[in-house]
């Protein structure tokens, strides 16, 4: 498979030149040159394939075979060993919960699977090569886990002091090897802008084989299809395919969720769940595309005012309005809906939300207001523990903690305290 660059001016490039380098040179997106299409035996029988021979079978034609298959095969295990439950909330509106990974949060999917990857790219690189990364939450501790202890590569996450929740500062700070963390005096723009400077700097990039692990990066995008057929291998009704509510930030996943409905994955509507952050809710409603700044929510992870992957949604549908409407609407939900959802739900339904996925059960509710015929799930983006700072004030009652973060609640915070300057950074990372 060849991926070209969504500006269309940089030469196309592998699968393992587009994980290495994560954005063209023209700084466009990469995109696959064409979409595989599951057999439909497959899809009819999907109850009888393990989570990891589902897995295979949607990337190996992405990956081709710049990884040999037992390898692919045991990226891919790696990538899923955790649980991907189905839980229904009501009898119209089920969870996806993709919080079951290391980090609590989807994102450890795409993460766990890129940094498989990179570190099977660079297996006999002479030289070690060095990812750098700035985070507002919830990127850093999935990239954290993902590359620990991956052979060849260091990790350098830059975060903005006292602006990451504990729990996630906690998952950042605590591994130590190969992955450092660096505790920056400013704001999450600063660091974005550091690393950016470094990636920039020449001097810098001779002497250091220097990548990054950001969402727009083919080898974390395409792997979050996966859990869409997961969901779909637990549906019930087979002949009344689910409507999909995806929390949107960057739009990847809800993009990974329309590649796989275009190869093939059943899916009768997708919902983009939006917060005060509303650019695509408004294009979608008037055809106008105006990015703005972005505005800080309860549900954080999705403060996003230009969404990066956007332009992939658009390319999929070649840019045709009516066609992506039709299979795409979009909500946006305030901050004071967010809470009340988060109360109702549980006091109703017995059942905790997480801001992100309160974002998305409004939504669906919303859609299905005037879809009363169709039934629905959310995917459940992060667990309510993350946020439980927001969510414990709502319930009055304390997030149970998961018995898989206890232990990291105990050890002690390891970072380096940095001024939000790059001629810092940089001497950091020449030493
Ligand atoms: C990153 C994130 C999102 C947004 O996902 P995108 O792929 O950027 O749209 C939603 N919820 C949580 C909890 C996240 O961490």
């Amino acid at each position: 498979m060849q991926y070209y660059s969504l500006n269309h001016i940089s030469p196309k490039l592998s699968f393992k030149e587009a994980t290495i380098k994560g954005q063209a040179p023209d700084k466009g997106l990469y995109f696959p040159e064409s979409i595989p299409v599951l057999s439909k035996d497959f899809l009819a029988n999907i109850k009888e394939f393990s989570k990891e021979e589902i897995a295979f079978k949607v990337i190996q034609p992405y990956v081709g075979d710049e990884i040999p298959e037992t390898e692919l095969r045991r990226i891919v295990a790696e990538t899923v060993n955790f649980d991907f439950p189905l839980v229904k909330i009501n009898d119209q509106i089920s969870s996806l919960e993709l919080f079951h990974g290391p980090t609590l949060a989807f994102k450890d999917v795409g993460a766990r699977f890129m940094s498989r990857c990179l570190g099977h790219f660079v297996k006999n690189n002479d030289k070690q090569v060095t990812v750098l990364v700035a985070t507002s939450g919830d990127t850093g501790g999935a990239v954290a886990n993902g590359f620990y202890g991956v052979e060849g590569v260091n990790v350098v996450i830059l975060y903005p002091s006292g602006k990451v929740s504990s729990v996630q500062e906690l998952q950042l700070t605590t591994l130590g090897k190969n992955i450092s963390a660096l505790e920056v005096d400013g704001t999450f723009d600063d660091c974005q802008q550091m690393v950016k400077q470094a990636f920039a700097d020449m001097e810098l990039n001779k002497e250091l084989f220097l990548t990054s692990a950001n969402s727009i990066n083919v080898a974390r995008w395409l792997p979050q299809q996966f859990y869409y057929f997961f969901a779909y291998q637990q549906w019930a009704d087979k002949n009344h395919p689910p409507v999909f509510c995806v929390p949107s930030g960057n739009f990847g996943n809800i993009c990974a969720g329309l590649l796989a409905h275009r190869s093939g994955l059943p899916a009768v509507h997708f919902i983009a769940a939006c917060n005060a952050n509303n650019v695509v809710t408004n294009y979608l409603s008037d055809g106008h595309y105006e990015p703005k700044k972005a505005v800080a929510t309860l549900s954080n992870a999705m403060d996003v005012g230009s969404p990066s992957n956007f332009v992939r949604v658009l390319e999929l549908f070649n840019k045709e309005f009516i066609s992506m409407k039709n299979v795409l609407s979009s909500y946006s939900i305030t901050d004071a809906e967010t809470k009340n959802t988060i109360a109702d739900v549980y006091t109703k339904m017995n059942y905790l939300l997480d801001p992100h996925g309160a974002v998305g059960y409004l939504a669906l509710e919303k859609y299905l207001e005037t879809h009363s015929d169709q039934k629905g799930m959310i995917l459940e983006t992060a667990h309510p523990i993350k946020f439980y700072d927001v969510v414990e004030p709502i319930i009055k009652e304390k997030v149970p903690i998961p018995d898989s973060i206890k232990s990291i609640l105990e050890e002690k915070k390891q970072s380096v305290k940095m001024d939000a300057n790059f001629e810092d950074l940089k001497s950091y990372l020449k030493q």
